[in-house]
Parts: structure tokens; sequence; C-alpha cells
């Protein structure tokens, strides 16, 4: 009789083993386009959809964490706002869609000359910020200067042969217990300055306080 029902149930348990066997490789395989939308998700949180810069809201997380780092006794660090010269003029002139080309050209050029510890982002329309760890003013300066060489050399697709990009820039450092939102306003004053002066050039932000680096 013994035998009789192990032979009998020997089947199903073949059977509930070959379903047991589909469910774990649907669950390997929902498992893998979780993880593929989760990687979409992360990406659209921190990222900008056009330009694949990071976006505003990332760059200022990551701004507050280095703050904190720096008034325990970490190294300082630099902000540079850049502004896109008479960028308005390039959509009216051209369209929209190349003053997007030009967008993704201008993050395409200045993301090669940057650090893997740096974090470029778009601060909105045609603004970016850079932020610079662990960089004197000095240091954010060469940064700066290498891109602006970049520029001047780099192409755009949809914009004539000689029509160039260029790009103002407000540099400031930070200090000891500044909040980041001062240390942004002071970075927006100096390119304010650097556009007053007749743009394509960079100005730095005064600053008030003992620097540690
Ligand atoms: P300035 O040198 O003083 O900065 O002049 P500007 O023309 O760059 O400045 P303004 O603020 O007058 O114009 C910015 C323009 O940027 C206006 C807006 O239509 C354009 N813009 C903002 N975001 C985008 C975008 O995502 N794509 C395109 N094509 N244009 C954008
Ligand atoms: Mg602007
Ligand atoms: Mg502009």
């Amino acid at each position: 009789v013994l035998w009789c029902s192990f032979s009998a149930f020997l089947p199903c348990i073949s059977v509930l083993g070959g379903s047991i066997s589909g469910l774990r490789k649907e669950l390997v395989t929902s498992n893998a386009q979780l993880q593929q939308v989760l990687q979409q998700v992360t990406e659209l949180a921190t990222h900008d959809e056009l330009t694949g810069a990071y976006n505003r809201r990332y760059l200022l997380e990551m701004l507050h964490h280095e703050k904190n780092r720096t008034d325990r006794g970490g190294p300082s660090f630099c902000v540079c706002l850049f502004d896109l010269d008479h960028f308005k003029q390039i959509n009216d002139n051209y369209g929209h869609a190349v003053g997007d080309e030009v967008l993704k050209t201008f993050v395409g050029a200045v993301q090669p000359l940057l650090r893997t510890t740096d974090f470029f982002a778009r601060y909105g329309g045609e603004e970016f910020l850079l932020f610079l760890p662990q960089t004197s003013l000095e240091m954010a300066q060469h940064c700066v200067k290498r891109i602006q060489d970049a520029l001047a050399v780099a192409h755009f697709k949809g914009l004539p042969e000689g029509v160039k990009v260029t790009t103002s820039i407000g540099v400031a450092q930070y200090y000891l217990q500044e909040s980041v939102e001062s240390l942004i306003e002071r970075a927006d004053k100096a390119l304010y300055r650097a556009k007053q002066h007749g743009r394509n050039r960079m100005e730095m932000a005064p600053f008030h306080r003992p620097i540690l680096l």
C-alpha cells in the first residue's frame, strides 16, 4: 500500500517542483525589473532630464553634507555658479531645440574636466552650479579657467561656425558656519558682477571670515 501511495504521490511532487522552479524564475526576472526601475527612479530623482547633469535638489543635499563635514574640522570647498551669456539670443536666433542642444553640449564639455568627487548640476534654466569639495579659491579658479578654455574650442551642433557660447561665473569659497544659502548668494553676487563687467569672465566672491583648508 505504501509503495502504491508513494508511486501515486511522486508525479505530484515532480509537478510541484516544476511550478516552484517556474515561480523562482519569475521572481528572479521581476527582481531584475524592480532593480532597473529603482535605478531609473534614482536617476530621475538626482539628475536633470535634459542634460544628464545632477539636479538642484541633489546638489544642495551634497552641499549640506559637505558644510557639516567642514564645520566639524574638514577641508573647505568652493562653489562656482555658471550662467550662459545671452542665451535667450541663441533660442531666438536658432530655435529652442538648438538651445537645448547647446545646454547638453555645454554639460558634455564640462564633465570630462572634473574630478570624480566634483558635482556639476543644472541649477535652473541656463544656470549651472559646480561644487568642488576640498578645493581652495585658487584651485577653483584654475578649474573654471579650464572650462572656459574648453568652451572656446567646443563645437555646438546647430550653431554656425564661429558662433561661440560663453559663460559668466561667480566663484565663492565656504567659510566656517556659513549657511549654504549664503554661500550660493555670494557666488550669485559675484556672477552678477561678472555680467556687469562684460560677461565671459569669472569673479571671486570676497569672504569675511578665516577659511580652513
Ligand atoms: P545673460 O547674459 O544676462 O544671462 O542673458 P540671457 O539671455 O542668458 O538671460 P535671460 O535670463 O534673459 O534668458 C535666459 C533664457 O534661457 C530664457 C529662457 O527661455 C532660456 N531657457 C531656460 N531654460 C531653457 C531650456 O531648458 N531650454 C532652452 N532652449 N532655453 C531655456
Ligand atoms: Mg540666467
Ligand atoms: Mg544667461
